[in-house]
C-alpha cells in the first residue's frame, strides 16, 4: 500500500491527467506534498558488494569491545531481567555462567530463503534462555539447557568451520541474548581467524540498550521475533512483566544500527533488520498492534515475516506442576514457568 503522501501525489496527477493541457510540476495551493521516498524509485535494498561490519572495526575498537564484554561478564546487566550478578562467580536468571553451553551447530536449512540460500545458514542454537515461553518451540534447548560447554574462542573456531566447510552464507547466532559477551568475544576470536560473512543475530528481541550497544559494529543482520504485544499476554506467556516495552526499544534500536534488509544480486541478505511475528491461536490482536508499530515507529519498508509454524509444545495444555518447599509442601507454579495456562488463554 502506498503511503497515504504518495496516494495524495497520485490523485493529484491524475487530476491534471483529465485536462488535456500540459500538467503543472507543483501542487495546487494548500498541497504539501511529504513524502518520504520518491516513488519512481526502488530503495537502495541492493549492494554490489559486502564487507560484514566487523572486519572494518579498528584495532582501539577491537580492544574497547573486549574490555567491555568482560566487565559486563563481571557484572551482568544485559538483558531487562537485570540479574546483575558476576558470570564468573554463579548464574543468574538464565542459568548460563562465563562459557556459553549449545546444542547444535550445523547448516541451517530452516530460515528465510534469503538467509539459508543454497547452502544453508551456519546456525548456531544456544541453549538456555531468558525468557520461559509457555509455548516455546525449542523446549528442549531453551528450557531444559541440553548441550554442551564452549569458552568463546572455541565457539569462534566453530563459525570459521562453518564457512570452510560448511560454505555457509552466514554465521546464524540463535537465542544469544543472554550470552551476548561470548558472543562478541567469539566474533572478534573468529575475525582473527579469517571469518568473513555475515553475523546474523537471531534473537527473541527481549534485549537491552546495554548489549546492543555491544553487539554494534559485530552484527550485520538483525533478526528479532516480536512475540507478543500486551503486558497481560507477556506475563501469561512469557513469564516477563513488560515484553514489548524491551522489544520495541531494541528493535528500534537495531534499525537504528542497520537500517532496512539489504541484499547482494544473488537474493542473499548481507545487511539490516529482519522482524518474525509467530501468530499464535487467539491472539491475531496482538498481531496487528504489532505490525502497527513496525509500520509507525522502524520503517514502512521493514522486511516482516509473519509466521505460521505454531504448534502446542512446552508447557501447553499439561498440567500444572508444584515446586517443593523445604518443609515439602507443595507452593505456586515450579519456576513460575506455567503462568500462561489456565484463565481462558487461547493456548493452554
Ligand atoms: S543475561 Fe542472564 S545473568 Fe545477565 S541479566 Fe540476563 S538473565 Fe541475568
Amino acid at each position: 500500500m502506498l503511503p497515504s503522501s504518495g496516494m495524495q501525489q497520485l490523485r493529484v496527477v491524475a487530476a491534471f491527467g483529465c485536462r488535456r493541457t500540459r500538467p503543472r510540476l507543483l501542487p495546487p495551493a494548500g498541497i504539501v506534498l511529504t513524502q518520504r521516498r520518491p516513488l519512481h524509485l526502488a530503495p537502495p535494498f541492493l549492494v554490489d558488494d559486502y564487507i560484514p561490519r566487523y572486519r572494518l572495526l579498528s584495532d582501539v575498537d577491537v580492544a574497547k569491545k573486549r574490555s567491555l564484554a568482560y566487565s559486563h561478564l563481571r557484572n551482568c546487566n544485559l538483558c531487562p531481567r537485570l540479574c546483575g550478578i558476576n558470570r564468573y562467580e554463579t548464574t543468574g536468571m538464565c542459568l548460563i555462567g562465563e562459557n556459553v553451553k549449545v546444542n547444535v551447530i550445523a547448516p541451517h536449512f530452516g530460515e528465510e530463503p534469503c538467509i539459508q540460500g543454497h547452502n544453508g545458514s551456519g546456525s548456531v542454537f544456544f541453549s538456555g534462555c531468558n525468557l520461559r515461553c509457555s509455548f516455546c518451540q525449542n523446549y528442549d534447548i531453551a528450557h531444559q539447557r541440553n548441550g554442551f560447554d564452549l569458552t568463546p574462542e572455541e565457539l569462534g573456531e566453530w563459525y570459521v568451520k562453518l564457512q570452510d566447510v560448511g560454505q555457509v552464507h552466514n554465521v546464524n547466532l540463535v537465542t544469544p541474548e543472554h550470552v551476548v559477551p561470548q558472543v562478541a568475544l567469539s566474533i572478534l576470536h573468529a575475525r582473527t581467524l579469517g571469518l568473513k560473512v555475515p553475523i546474523v543475530y537471531n534473537t527473541s528481541a527481549f534485549d537491552s540498550l546495554a548489549s546492543l550497544e555491544l553487539l554494534d559494529g559485530l552484527v550485520d543482520i538483525y533478526m528479532p521475533d516480536f512475540k507478543v504485544w500486551s503486558r497481560k499476554a507477556s506475563r501469561r506467556l512469557l513469564k516477563a512483566d513488560d515484553y514489548a516495552a524491551a522489544a520495541t526499544e531494541s528493535i528500534r534500536a537495531m534499525h537504528a544500527q542497520v537500517g532496512d534488509l539489504c541484499f547482494t544480486g544473488d537474493g542473499i541478505a548481507k545487511k539490516g533488520l529482519l522482524v518474525r511475528h509467530l501468530v499464535m491461536p487467539g491472539q491475531e490482536d496482538e498481531a496487528k498492534e504489532i505490525v502497527k508499530f513496525i509500520a509507525e515507529s522502524v520503517s514502512r519498508d521493514t522486511f516482516l515475516n509473519i509466521m505460521e509454524q505454531y504448534r502446542p509444545n512446552a508447557h501447553v495444555g499439561k498440567p500444572r506442576r508444584r515446586a517443593k518447599t523445604k518443609g515439602g509442601d507443595t507452593e505456586g507454579e515450579e519456576d513460575g514457568e506455567a503462568e500462561g495456562r489456565g484463565g481462558g488463554c487461547a493456548l493452554c
